[in-house]
């Protein structure tokens, strides 16, 4: 009998370890892990290709040259070979993906990435735990946590305080003014609005925002069924920050109006200019006038880390919640972000338990359950893992030392454009974000918003420094975000003559 067998036994165990005919040598398990490695090696090498070529921020090319070269791509035609689809990919994608860690980048509020959490990125997504319940990732359900009880304490909150990672700075928000809108409810009207919906008084809840607030809040007004008629927004200072008498003015006219202030959401570093709202002020209204107080530091929580810069930050511990973003100003990769409440009984309001997952009678002490937490996401990914990579090897000191850096560099910025007669600068910045535009002084015969739209758009054309513009009272203005500590002055003032090259070019075309 055993001499029948086993030579079949052999034969199908051969036969498991030929790619041709293995058909599941695309699925990752133990009988794949050449193919894995070959695959992640050569993925490795593309974005080795992508730091040595890519030596602009962006090619420049427009959507219709790309678009063309999207149309011979068929699906229902799959490529021979990893070669063939790393050819595709590169061509398509990887030769025009904006260079986020280019000195040459400062448009947006893209930071460079720390190699920790590269390497944990490696292991998230073929690991693929999912952060929902403790049988689904049980040491990253303990890592999420310890790093939420981490930023926690940054932030000055006690030890009740708890939180999740989200998918971003918008959703951290969403949750920030779920929460105040339906802790209002319980607490002040006795409805439940998991339960039942918004009551008839929701209609005149009133959230009151800095005009600089990020849209965010506006989008979750109204996906709270509160509109956008319910956010106030907030005349800011000279620097574009909240002005809290404003705010106590406009808080007592609605109540005479009689509609119902439930929050305020302070944003502790603008998109626009990098600056912080009066936090600690803020913090004093909030209580004098019971108000859900939530801090929007998506921007500013590197601040967090910093030892010169802190204090900026004096006020955020008085928060009922927080939006942090570490894929701003962490250097981390896309997503990482969390938010924070200073009560955890606070998020009781939004669980919700699934029989097959999160039941009732489970003791969440004995057993803990991240989605009990969360209210876009039940499947989530791992993403704290990229923080765990990143504090255990790099400390948070070096973090800090880092931000520091850029506000330092961001600050000597400001005053080269502001000595500058050809330059126009609207505010200095807390952390890194300088609005300015291209002036001629004594000539007239121009369009400030035209010249500087000109500017902003050869610059993109031709790929070499892609910085990004906003309006402030309609007006056109150019836009840097410093957030890569490798950026000099000397490529600010490079990038500051190439804008003025293209400036003169316009003038005297015009
Ligand atoms: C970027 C930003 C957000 C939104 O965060 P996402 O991660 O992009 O969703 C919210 N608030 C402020 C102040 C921001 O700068």
């Amino acid at each position: 009998m055993k001499t029948e067998i086993l030579p079949d036994l052999q034969e199908s165990a051969f036969l498991t370890d030929t790619r041709e005919e293995n058909p599941y040598q695309d699925i990752f398990h133990e009988g794949s892990t050449e193919e894995y490695s070959e695959a992640i090696e050569s993925a490795k090498q593309v974005v080795r290709n992508f730091l040595e070529n890519n030596k602009k921020p962006f090619s420049g090319i427009s959507p219709a040259a790309l678009g063309s070269i999207f149309a011979e791509v068929d699906f229902d035609t799959p490529l021979p070979d990893y070669k063939s689809l790393f050819e595709e990919v590169e061509t398509l994608y990887v030769k025009h993906a904006t260079a986020f860690h280019l000195p040459r980048y400062i448009a947006h509020l893209n930071c460079p990435v720390v190699i920790p959490a590269l390497a944990a990125e490696v292991l998230i997504s073929a690991i693929n735990s999912s952060q929902d319940t403790y049988d689904q990732s049980a040491g990253g359900t303990l890592m999420e946590r310890k790093l939420i009880d981490w930023t926690g304490r940054e932030i000055g909150f006690g030890p009740d305080c708890d939180g999740v990672f989200t998918g971003g700075g918008s959703q951290s928000n969403l949750m920030g003014l779920l929460l105040a809108r339906d802790y209002y409810a319980m607490k002040y009207l006795k409805h439940n609005i998991k339960l039942n919906g918004n009551p008839p008084e929701a209609s005149r809840f009133r959230i009151f925002v800095s005009e600089k607030a990020h849209f965010s809040n506006q989008k979750n007004s109204s996906l709270l069924g509160l509109g956008e008629q319910s956010v106030i927004k907030i005349k800011t200072d000279s620097r574009f920050r909240m002005d809290s008498e404003l705010l106590e003015q406009a808080i007592i006219r609605e109540l005479e109006l009689g509609n119902i202030p439930i929050a305020v959401v302070a944003t502790a570093g603008t998109t626009d200019f990098g600056n912080l709202d009066p936090l600690a002020e803020i913090a004093l209204l909030t209580k004098k006038y019971q108000l859900w107080y939530h801090v929007d530091a998506a921007y500013g929580c590197g601040l967090l880390l910093t030892t010169k810069y802190r204090y900026l930050l004096d006020g955020i511990a008085d928060a009922d919640s927080v939006t942090i973003d570490y894929h701003k100003s962490f250097f981390q990769p896309i997503s990482s972000s969390a938010f924070l409440v200073r009560e955890k009984h606070q998020l009781g309001l939004i669980k919700h338990h699934a029989d097959y997952l999160n039941p009732k009678e489970q003791d969440y002490d004995e057993l803990p359950a991240q989605i009990n937490k969360s209210i876009t996401q039940s499947t989530r990914r791992f993403d704290a893992l990229k923080l765990w990579f990143t504090l255990r090897l790099l400390g948070k000191q070096k973090l800090g030392e880092y931000t520091e850096s850029i506000i330092d560099t961001a600050a000597d910025t400001a005053k080269i454009i502001d000595k500058d007669p050809h330059f126009e600068l609207l505010s200095d910045s807390d952390l890194g974000v300088l609005v300015f535009r291209y002036i001629n002084p004594g000539q007239t015969s121009y369009d400030p918003c035209e010249l500087n739209q000109y500017i902003k758009k050869s610059l993109f054309n031709s790929g070499e420094v892609l910085v990004a513009s906003t309006k402030v009272n309609g007006a056109f203005y150019l836009k840097f975000t410093l957030l890569n500590p490798i950026t000099n002055l000397n490529d600010i003032q490079n990038i500051l003559n190439i804008i003025k090259k293209h400036g003169t070019d316009y003038l005297s075309l015009n």
